[in-house]
């Protein structure tokens, strides 16, 4: 397959140099995007499915270019990583998520929790655990406010290390979530070796759930839960895909079922919803 994409790349494809033209529009933006106040981060819930409370909610971060329009993360993550823009880019979600949870607090949603993604670039930083800890100390909250999310892309490389990483971050207080489970290596001789607390089961399970029935699902999360992880199912959009995740025990779950990602503002309102019922 190398082979032939080697070759391939031989052929003038003008499909492939519009693509190239794209991608440099979108890299000259985006060096430019963090400083111009382009980015915004959005919030969506993370619900207990047997009390239907929230616990958390999840900051997804928004790109509005007033030249490209709004970018969506699949697609300017990974060029953000590319050029190590993410480092700065990640640093400044956390300090969002951070004054945003600490304003749901001080509403009384006492026990609320943020969590923020982590690119592998991010986490392999020297210094990493520093800046976490500075953020929180500079906000006022203890770690018990931060869910830190983070994929096995980060993790495999050199366990140990991140292992090490993880152990202080968990000493803080904070909570860290393995995320997207089931798209990657996942062997179980690794998930079990992890220091994680809770593992979110990617969308493409859940979906499946329609073809195959929840049995897959109800193996996978007896399996997590044996290890000790608590369990959240992602992308649940019908009330029949809530219904087989709590017949089968799974944690919480999150999706557009509850609610779509918003803006801070309107996520006091979700939680406000959410605290009434
Ligand atoms: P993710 O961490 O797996 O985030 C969950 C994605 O699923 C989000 O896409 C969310 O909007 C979407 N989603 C939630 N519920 C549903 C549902 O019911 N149905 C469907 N179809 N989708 C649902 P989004 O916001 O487009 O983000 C995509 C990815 O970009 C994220 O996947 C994450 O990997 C990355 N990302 C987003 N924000 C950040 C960030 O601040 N830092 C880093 N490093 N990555 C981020
Ligand atoms: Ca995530
Ligand atoms: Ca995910
Ligand atoms: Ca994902």
């Amino acid at each position: 397959a190398k082979e032939r994409g080697r070759n391939a790349y031989c052929y003038y494809d003008p499909k492939l140099q519009v693509q190239n033209e794209g991608h440099r529009k979108l890299e000259t933006q985006l060096v430019m995007a963090l400083e111009r106040g382009e980015f915004e981060v959005y919030y969506q819930p993370v619900v207990e499915l047997s009390s239907r409370h929230i616990r958390s909610a999840e900051a997804l971060l928004r790109w509005n270019s007033p030249v490209l329009g709004a970018v969506s993360p699949a697609q300017f993550i990974p060029v953000a990583e590319e050029r190590g823009l993410i480092v700065e880019i990640g640093a400044w979600v956390l300090r969002q998520a951070l004054t945003q949870v600490r304003t749901w607090r001080s509403a009384g949603h006492a026990d609320i929790r943020v969590a923020v993604n982590v690119s592998p670039l991010q986490f392999q930083q020297d210094g990493f655990v520093e800046l976490v800890e500075r953020a929180l100390r500079q906000h006022g909250l203890g770690g018990d406010a931060l869910i830190l999310e983070l994929t096995e892309g980060s993790l495999i490389r050199d366990l140990e290390a991140a292992n090490a990483k993880l152990v202080r971050l968990r000493e803080l207080g904070v909570q860290i979530a393995l995320d997207d489970f089931g798209t990657g290596y996942s062997s179980l001789a690794y998930l079990q070796q992890l220091q994680v607390d809770v593992v979110k089961i990617d969308r493409s399970f859940v979906q499946a759930m329609g073809e195959t029935g929840p049995a897959v699902m109800e193996a996978i999360l007896h399996l997590v839960r044996q290890l000790g992880y608590r369990t959240v199912a992602e992308g649940i959009e019908t009330v029949a895909q809530y219904a087989d995740l709590e017949g089968v025990g799974c944690d919480s779950g999150q999706g557009y079922l509850f609610a779509r990602p918003v803006p801070a503002r309107e996520f006091e309102r979700v939680l406000a919803h959410y605290s009434r019922r």
